[in-house]
Order: structure tokens, then sequence, then C-alpha cells
């Protein structure tokens, strides 16, 4: 770990078989101005949620032209926030960040009116050196490099004071509301358990209690998925993606190892290894739908760290696309957005049909064999 020149942690996490790099290449030379005040949280007594208060954010970089990019390599005509003539993975403390960067504990018994600092982290995580591309070209090696850095800070920001959550994900495409181009995405480390991931803390929660704690939700809902097949999308030795039966969103299929772990730094190394190649096989298969890339949120659950979601909550991929054709969005409107009751105007078994059926042309357009696991079709599916 290094610091940039106001302060912020760096990290590089090299690909297996890159040579050492000097540490004097590293060295960020820049002079950056203070790091921002933190932002605010207030609790919402109506919903009882948080609400990061971030005003500060409206001046953060917005789709800069490429040869400003703020995550690509150092050069002399561009400093940039990765002090490093190259790199292979770096994640590095945002500089107009959500939350953070002190981290500490949120009021217990917040009401109406309570407000607190924005404690917790925001952290990029930059996939590739490489200025243009996506996730779904990086290759396995590198996928496997992302992976451990994943592990490492999910790790390091859980044992952060305070932190109750951590959550990494990516957003890929404009129409997401990306404003970096560069491959890249980010971890939340919430000093709160976030809304959504409570709703799920309390359904695996409860079906854990039932089952006396034998069984985790996730991986009942895998078996269920698998025995019946017709969403199956791809079935491996420790992990399997499937569309789930009441699919909120146009395109979506959760990814989920077999062994119920809570979070990516539990993972082994074998598991890890067909983690990134079934990773990048669902990325390509999302491309693969549509002639344009697909828009997408790549959203990583891990078990909250409070003792008692930890024990019942898995680690699981929920990615998601609001297009629901080539040139058409789902927009959050009335029903998902004020209320949270979703419409899908797509049919779960029809997806997961589409996307089983584009691994066929993805061969045909020349995916290396070896970054084309196996067959990985599902016994059960209908043909
Ligand atoms: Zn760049």
């Amino acid at each position: 770990m290094s610091r940039l020149a106001d302060g912020r942690e760096i990290l590089f996490f090299d690909d297996a078989g890159t040579a050492e790099r000097p540490p004097e290449s590293l060295v960020d030379r820049r002079e950056l101005p203070a790091r921002p005040e933190p932002g605010q949280l207030r609790f919402d007594a109506l919903s009882r949620e948080w609400v990061a208060v971030a005003a500060h954010r409206q001046s953060r970089t917005h789709l800069p032209p490429a040869d400003q990019c703020p995550i690509c390599p150092t050069t002399p005509a561009n400093q940039t926030e990765i002090p490093a003539p190259d790199y292979d993975v770096a994640v590095f403390e945002n500089r107009f960040p959500s939350l953070g960067p002190a981290t500490h504990d949120v009021p217990a018994a917040p009401d109406w009116g309570t407000t607190a600092p924005a404690v917790g982290r925001c952290e990029v995580v930059a996939f590739t050196p490489q200025h243009a591309g996506s996730f779904a070209e990086l290759g396995w090696k590198r996928t496997r490099t992302v992976i451990d850095a994943w592990a490492h800070r999910t790790e390091a920001l859980s044992a952060l004071s305070g932190i109750q959550q951590v959550f990494p994900f990516e957003n890929r495409g404009a129409d997401i509301g990306v404003t970096l181009h560069h491959p890249h995405g980010q971890i939340y480390a919430y000093p709160y358990v976030t809304p959504r991931a409570a709703v799920l803390a309390a359904a695996a929660g409860e079906y854990f209690d039932h089952s006396d704690g034998t069984a985790t939700l996730t991986s009942s809902l895998l078996q269920a998925e698998r025995s019946d097949g017709s969403r199956m999308v791809l079935e491996g030795e420790h992990f399997s993606a499937y569309v789930p039966f009441a699919a909120r969103w146009p395109l979506e299929v959760h990814l989920v190892p077999h062994r119920p772990v809570p979070d990516f730094a539990a993972l082994n190394g074998a598991e890890r290894d067909e983690l990134a190649h079934l990773y990048l096989e669902l990325l390509r298969r999302f491309d693969a739908l549509y002639p344009t890339p697909t828009p997408y949120i790549a959203a990583w659950h891990q078990a909250p760290l409070e003792p008692a979601m930890r024990q019942a909550g898995q680690l699981h991929l929920q990615l998601t696309s609001p297009r629901r054709a080539a040139d058409k969005l789902k927009y959050l409107a009335g029903s998902e957005a004020a209320m949270g009751a979703f419409i899908n105007d797509t049919r779960p078994e029809s997806v997961a049909a589409r996307l089983r059926d584009v691994a066929g042309e993805l061969a045909a357009v020349g995916i290396p064999a070896a970054l084309a696991p196996a067959p990985l079709t599902p016994k059960g599916a209908p043909a």
C-alpha cells in the first residue's frame, strides 16, 4: 500500500508472473488540494433509512476526454490518480467519495433530525491500464487478479471500525450513469446495512433459522433452480448462474457459489479460478445479445458484517441490465421508483434460453477456447 499526494491509500495488485515494479516509479508527484470535507448522513424517519448527502460530488470528473483520463497510467502529459507508468489492477480511495474517509459507528438509535458525518469508504478499482474496452475483454489472468483484489479489499474494509457491509460493484455504460469510460469498478464500505441488503438478510435469516442452521436460502434457491433447469445459464463445479424465477430486470442473472461462503475473502483458489472463467463468460454473453455493448450493473452481494446476518448470508452476483431491446431501456418509473414494485417485460425462461443460445454464437466469433469454458449448459434444460 502507498499513498497519493493528498494522503489517500492506493494499492496495486499484479497478475501472476508480473515482475516487481520499482517503488520509485509509484510516487505521486502531483500537488493536490486537501481532501474535501466528508458529506453528511441524514436519517429518513419515514423509511428508517440513511441517506448520504454528498453535495461535493457535483464537481467530480465527468466523462473526460481520453487524454485526460484520471485512471490511465501516469504519463508526463497526464498525471493521473495512478502514479505509475503501468499497472495491472489498482485500487485507490475515491477523490470524491460519497462516504468517508473517516470510519466509525453511526448513531445507534437514529430518529428525525439525526445526522452524522458520512463515514465509510469508497474505493475505485481500475481493472486494466487499457483505456478502451470492457471487463469482458480482460482475459482470465487479469480477472483472477481482480477477484483477488476484491477479496483483499473485502477483508481489509470489513476490519475497519464501524463498517457494516462491503459492496463491490461495476456500473457499465453511459446509460447506467457511468462518468468515466475506462474499465473500472467501485467498492463501497457502508457504516450501516443498506436497505436492499437488510431485506435480503431478513429473508435469509428467517430461512436459516427455520432450517436449524443447516441451509442458506441462496444455496437452496440454487438447488431448486438447478433441478428445474429452465432458467439455468451456466453450471460449473463451484459456481452456477441462472435467471431468477422472479427476475425484476429485462436482463438479470445470479451467479452463485455452490459452497455457502459469506464473501470473496472466503473463496478458495479453485473457486476463484472458476469464478474468473464463468464471470467472463456471463459478461460476454450479455454483450453478445445485441449489436452494441449491453449496459449493466454487476452487484456483488456479500453477507453484512453484523454477526446475526453473517451465517445466513451468502456471496452472490446479481448482474442486471435495464436493456429490454436493442434500442430500448427500461426506466424505473412510478411503480418501480416510487413503490419498489417491479414489472418485468421479459419472461425469465426466455431470457435464460437466449443466454444459453448465445454461447454457440460466441464460439463462432472466435473466443479463444481457453477462455470459453467447456460446455456448461444445464442438464435439465429444455432444448
Ligand atoms: Zn483511461
